[in-house]
């Protein structure tokens, strides 16, 4: 109830859902029976959560942010959603994002803005937008994003809460609406590490319904939130801690950059080292992520023709049912992402912009694997600024797209990557969050959570 009249209150001027479930009393009050009559209830049991629009839930619609899937219902929840709903948690609602994921502010959704809860007449960073202003906001206790190229970890930074990318493969994608199939994860945002961990160790685990889910076994990432091992003196002693140089570059504000700084002292008064470590491939993510997820992409929105899901714009001939259903679903920046695709994989460029970007996605690949074999964990900001105001890049798709430069690496190279709140730069009424994002190796979530439990 609480959450709920919190809820009432401040989604007016936040606009973060797109859908709110009207289940939510019946659903708890059925929990608290189960509990009155002494019954198993599940470790979620009772916990709002809420999810992102591009992840299908059978009992809500499902519009991935886009005209197209209008009054879209899949007939099936996706696996994450499913593992919720099995241990008790309650889904509250479907969440803002850009339209199909494609974006950092969520300006680009077909139905509405999402306003950042520390300052309302800014961004709350994208495309999981609505998802982390909830989980500022307490609007819910957890929600789910998904992370092609930095789609949690910059909105976490944004409004100052947790977000986590898992390792590829961690999280079934089976019912999350493919944006660029070889980058996309479903993540998670919650106001402590020990939310985070507690929802990631319940959406992991192999799928049989997605093929590159992986078989690994999912250590229990909430017990070690239990212990008191933080109240040592250098709880962290030993851990090897890169900081990465061209994070802390010329086009990065000075605000972030102190913030960051700031952590790497705290981290080093834990017990870390900490070094400057250069990742001289760095820069080259930014291209090589833009040509690789609008090809992708361009790919997987072919199948929304009008005939199979969402919104059918005229019953005349097939190509023009194809077309008019297309350019009517679709919003701007979705199409400039179906063509920059289709022109990088068209037969004359493949040479030049697919293939290349994937020879730069092998050499970002191992730069990572050989800087996480020297250190346990990487250092960053995870966005170049804080906060922007809403407009300010509507119509600079290139600025925006810059935005992404401390994110997108770490999809190419598919590894996990925490964010956490360090610090404040000046702006809104209180000061605007600053986020460090900490890269570990494949599948170690694990570390990730323990050294963000230590220094939150
Ligand atoms: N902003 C990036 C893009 O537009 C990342 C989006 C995402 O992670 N879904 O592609």
């Amino acid at each position: 109830e609480s959450y709920l009249s919190r809820l009432r209150l401040t989604e007016p001027h936040l606009r973060s859902f797109l859908h709110l479930s009207d289940a939510v009393s019946q659903q708890a009050s059925r929990i608290d029976e189960l509990i009155a009559g002494n019954e198993q209830v599940g470790p979620l049991a009772g916990v709002l959560v809420a999810v992102k629009d591009n992840i299908c839930t059978a009992d809500m619609p499902s519009t991935g942010g886009s005209r197209v899937l209008e009054g879209y219902r899949p007939p099936f929840d996706a696996t994450a959603v499913r593992k919720i709903k099995e241990l008790g948690g309650i889904v509250v609602g479907k969440t803002n994002l850009d339209e199909f994921g494609m974006g950092s502010t969520t300006e680009g959704s077909a139905f509405q803005v999402t306003a950042n809860p520390w300052d309302v007449s800014r961004v709350p960073g994208g495309s999981s937008g609505g998802s982390a202003a909830a989980v500022s906001a307490r609007q819910c206790v957890v929600s789910l994003g998904s992370d092609t190229g930095g789609s949690v970890r910059q909105p976490a930074s944004f409004c100052g809460v947790v977000g986590l990318k898992p390792t590829y493969g961690r999280v079934s994608r089976y019912g999350l609406m493919a944006y660029a199939s070889s980058l996309d994860v479903i993540g998670c945002f919650g106001s402590s590490i020990a939310d985070t961990g507690i929802l990631l160790h319940a959406i992991s685990g192999h799928d049989r319904l997605d093929a590159t889910s992986s078989k690994r076994e999912v250590p229990d990432f909430a017990s070690q939130f239990a212990s008191t091992d933080f109240l040592e003196s250098k709880p962290l002693k030993g851990l090897r801690v890169g900081l990465i140089r061209e994070t802390l570059d010329d086009g990065v504000d000075s605000g972030v950059i102190s913030a960051i700084r700031g952590a790497a002292l705290h981290l080093e008064d834990l017990g870390c080292s900490v070094s400057e470590i250069s990742l001289p491939s760095f820069s080259l993510g930014l291209p090589a992520y833009y040509i690789l997820a609008a090809s992708e992409s361009s790919s997987n929105l072919s199948r929304y023709d009008g005939v199979r899901y969402g919104n059918q714009v005229t019953a005349g001939e097939l190509t023009s049912l194809y077309g008019d259903s297309r350019s009517k679903g679709f919003g701007p920046e979705v199409k400039r992402r179906i063509l920059t695709g289709t022109y990088a994989l068209s037969a004359g460029y493949y040479d030049a912009y697919y293939k290349r970007a994937q020879q730069v996605r092998t050499i970002i690949r191992k730069s990572f694997k050989a800087a996480l074999d020297e250190n346990d964990i990487l250092i960053s900001p995870a966005a170049p600024s804080a906060a922007y105001k809403i407009g300010e890049k509507k119509d600079d798709p290139l600025a925006m797209y810059a935005g992404d430069i401390m994110t997108v690496n770490v999809n190419l190279a598919g590894l996990p990557a925490l964010v956490l709140p360090c610090g404040f730069v000046e702006g809104g009424v209180a000061g605007l969050p600053v986020g460090l994002q900490m890269i570990g190796a494949a599948f170690d979530e694990e570390k990730l959570l323990k050294v963000g439990h230590i220094f939150e």
